[in-house]
């Protein structure tokens, strides 16, 4: 009877940094009522040397450090069935994040996640371990850690009674392939800038479709690459704008 929550295991080298955001808000209550638990685990607790080390020197030279193999394996398999569980590597080589990926991660059990720090990662653990890499953009964090945070907030607000309505994560950016429609809230007037009028009519069809315009007018403005694939999605589709 007893429902499992979701859960994120995430492997860092700075556990100090959790829940850190994910504590506030809409994420940090839903931890605080058990809808989803996080437990942050030090990779340097599987550390075996004297001195506790984690990295070393890149193989064929160049700059910095490079986690080891050894030790990030042994982290990852000191948390107690990861099998069952999507096991993530946060790193800029990866499959992109995406709304789909998020959706999918929030409907299982919740994922192990390994943040980078330095150079990276020794890339015999990538395979030995299954990992599957996953970016958040392409530019280049110091480490996995906000990262990881980024990927655990999308999906958290995803969970069941995490948001007020369940419905408010059906019509916002992304989920139908779109960016959201502008929004608007009191004052009426602001700076002799009023709210749309439409939006005050009560009109709840011509809402929709005032609305949906509007999401495709800005998808297709700011995002081209979107557009194209939303675009290729309904080509069969009645194709009136309304
Ligand atoms: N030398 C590496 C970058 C290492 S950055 C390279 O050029 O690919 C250190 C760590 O930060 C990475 O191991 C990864 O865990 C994290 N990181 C950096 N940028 C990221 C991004 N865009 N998405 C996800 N993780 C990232």
């Amino acid at each position: 009877m007893t429902a499992i929550s979701w859960r994120a295991t995430v492997l860092t080298l700075f556990p100090e940094m959790f829940p850190g955001p994910l504590g506030v808000s809409l994420a940090g209550k839903a931890l605080a009522t058990g809808l989803w638990t996080l437990e942050a685990r030090d990779i340097r607790a599987s550390a075996t040397d004297r001195h506790r080390s984690v990295d070393d020197t890149p193989a064929g030279g160049g700059p910095g450090m490079v986690l080891r193999a050894d030790v990030l394996a042994a982290a990852i398999d000191a948390v107690a069935s990861p099998e069952d569980r999507p096991r993530l590597l946060m790193s800029p080589r990866g499959r992109p994040l995406t709304q789909a990926t998020v959706a999918e991660l929030a409907a299982g059990p919740g994922p192990l996640i390994v943040c980078g720090r330095f150079e990276g990662v020794d890339q015999r653990v990538i395979g030995a371990r299954g990992l599957e890499e996953v970016s958040i953009g392409d530019y280049v964090l110091s480490g996995g850690e906000i990262a990881a945070m980024a990927l655990i907030d999308c999906c958290v607000r995803l969970l069941p009674g995490v948001m007020g309505k369940s419905s408010s994560g059906a019509d916002e950016s992304f989920s139908e392939g779109l960016l959201e429609y502008p929004q608007y809230t009191r004052p009426q007037m602001f700076e002799g800038a009023p709210i749309p009028e439409l939006l005050l009519s009560g009109d709840h069809a011509r809402v929709a479709a005032w609305r949906r315009a509007e999401a495709e007018a800005l998808t297709r403005a700011r995002r081209p690459d979107l557009w194209a694939a939303h675009a290729g999605q309904n080509r069969p589709k009645n194709p009136t704008d309304g």
